[in-house]
């Protein structure tokens, strides 16, 4: 039996994540679970999967949290210490699945442990950058991908040098907006944004995966976890993700990874790793797909992934003010603050006002990520 903690256990990864646990009970001992404010949804899943410990990082909602898991036994913490110390626990994986940057300081807690991550939480990774990867590998983690694109490329690249990889092309659904023209992505609302065609997401994800700056988060994402030039690094639209990417070697050889758009797939990958286990997931039928289709990204429609490949090629503190002001800007979309298409106008203001140093701490990552924000807030506020 392993111990598994999921921070973001009320959220779309998180209950992917349990729905495998649920099935193979025996294998795995649930210590904490987290959620932001959804308590009751909270409490039921500590409850159900028998949890030591259930974490609200918003402390305003322990009080609901605490009445919920009254008299179960289950220790109920609040606020964004407790987060940190749920997620220092000692256990055998950590399946990192908060939204946004506010998830950096408990991966990086994760990640202390010197065990095994798998991160869901790209926002972190994209803040962080060298400051994360050198904890990984200071720590001895294990860092396994999540997302379903960077799981692909780790799978592809097993038991292969990274010194004869040609290319990696990460793939893109392109989103629900990725045939609309330039006008009606001017009026684009929050509701048909999070209408993704083929994955059932979190709200901002979808949001990210409509403007693309999901993919270019995944760039940046790749370009960390995989350390080949970024030149190296493309991306293609392919509307069926059903090749969720591709490794081309020096050889002429492109390994591809494919599967159902289900995130328990690449999910399952982690938990199992090294080994395979089943999920309740369909087989692909290729014969009833019939064609898979790719095309070249619109950069003038999409400038994110532009923005993210240059934030990447600046480096240092760039990808974490590019990432902080995308999730003030998409929070300002959702709120109906914004139109659709000022999200990736105003990451480019800030990015082009705001270019701090390089961090080299977590405090220095958090320091610039809230500094992003203030700057991007400030926009919204001369709007
Ligand atoms: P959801 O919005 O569905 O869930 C987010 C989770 O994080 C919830 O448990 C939520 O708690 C918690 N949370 C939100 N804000 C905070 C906060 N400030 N502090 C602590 N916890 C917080 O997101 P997804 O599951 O869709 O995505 C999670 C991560 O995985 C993201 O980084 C996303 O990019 C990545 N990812 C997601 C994929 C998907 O298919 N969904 C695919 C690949 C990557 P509460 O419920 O209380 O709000």
């Amino acid at each position: 039996m392993r111990s598994i903690s999921v921070l973001g256990a009320t959220g779309s990864i998180g209950a992917s994540t349990l729905d495998l646990v649920r099935r193979n009970r025996d294998a795995w001992r649930v210590v904490a679970l987290t959620a932001n404010c959804q308590a009751e949804e909270l409490a039921r899943l500590a409850i159900e999967f028998g949890a030591e410990l259930a974490v609200v990082a918003d402390e305003a909602c322990l009080p609901l949290l605490r009445d919920s898991l009254a008299g179960t036994g289950i220790e109920a913490l609040g606020g964004p210490i407790a987060l940190v110390e749920a997620a220092a626990r000692p256990v055998d994986l950590t399946l990192a699945a908060i939204v946004g940057c506010a998830g950096l300081a408990p991966t990086m807690a994760a990640i202390e442990q010197g065990r095994v991550v798998a991160l869901a939480n790209k926002e972190a990774l994209v803040s962080a950058g060298e400051v994360m990867t050198a904890a990984v590998a200071r720590h001895g983690t294990t860092l396994l991908p999540v997302d379903s694109e960077h799981n692909a490329i780790f799978q592809c690249l097993s038991g292969n040098d990274l010194g004869n990889v040609r290319s990696i092309t990460l793939t893109a659904s392109g989103g629900p907006f990725r045939d609309w023209s330039a006008e009606q992505l001017a009026a684009a609302t929050p509701a048909q944004a999070v209408k993704h065609p083929n994955w059932d997401m979190g709200a901002k994800i979808s949001v990210d995966s409509a403007t693309m700056f999901n993919k270019g988060l995944e760039l940046i994402e790749a370009h960390h976890l995989f350390p080949v030039a970024l030149e190296q690094l493309r991306i293609i639209v392919h509307p069926q993700s059903v090749v969720h990417s591709m490794v081309e070697y020096r050889d002429g050889s492109t390994l591809a990874q494919l599967g159902p758009s289900d995130m328990r797939v690449p999910i399952a990958s982690c938990l199992a790793y090294p080994a395979r286990m089943d999920t309740p997931c369909a087989p692909l039928d290729l014969a009833a797909l019939g064609e898979l289709t790719f095309r070249a990204p619109d950069e003038v429609r999409f400038p994110a992934t532009r923005l993210a490949r240059e934030a990447a090629g600046a480096g240092g503190a760039m990808p974490a003010v590019l990432n902080a002001a995308n999730e003030i800007a998409v929070a300002a979309f959702l709120s109906g603050h914004i139109a659709f298409t000022r999200i990736a106008v105003m990451v480019e203001q800030v990015l082009e006002r705001y270019a701090p140093a390089p961090p080299v701490s977590l405090g220095d990552v958090l320091a610039v990520d809230a500094e992003a924000r203030a700057q991007a807030r400030a926009l919204l506020e001369f709007a």
